[in-house]
């Protein structure tokens, strides 16, 4: 299964060839920050797996000094993933063209969520990590 994707602009595109897995929304802060939005939604591959098909000169990471991090397109601004160390170790559900092959299946860091959101499914709630 070959799973495409990129960004707004339509500079940044990457490929994981593989299956998605362990995808869920986190409603941590940093995330809802970093996306503007309630919740972010990432799914996980393996490593080797990925890869940068254009615009990886467009990418740019924000860390955090635990060195966990997102990658985003420095031209439009689209998170295309979450990293650790620089590395990109997870990709945003949004930007996933077509069928990711994954749903969410749990909501984390629901300690931290908008006072404004209300979840409306029955998936798994944990407060941190799942
Ligand atoms: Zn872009
Ligand atoms: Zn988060």
């Amino acid at each position: 299964m070959k799973i495409q994707g990129g960004c707004l602009c339509g500079n940044v595109q990457y490929e994981v060839k593989g299956p998605l897995s362990h995808a869920d929304h986190c409603h941590c802060s940093m995330c809802r920050r970093q996306h503007g939005a309630a919740f972010g939604t990432y799914a996980n591959f393996n490593p080797d797996s990925f890869s940068w098909v254009a615009g990886e000169s467009y990418i740019k990471i924000y860390q955090l000094s635990s060195g966990n991090g997102w990658c985003f397109c420095r031209e439009c601004g689209s998170t295309l993933g979450g990293t650790e160390k620089g590395e990109i170790t997870s990709i945003t559900m949004g930007t996933v063209v077509g069928d990711p092959g994954v749903k969410p299946e749990s909501h984390i860091y629901v300690g931290s969520m908008a006072q404004w959101y209300e979840i409306q499914d029955d998936l798994p709630r944990f407060e941190e990590e799942s």
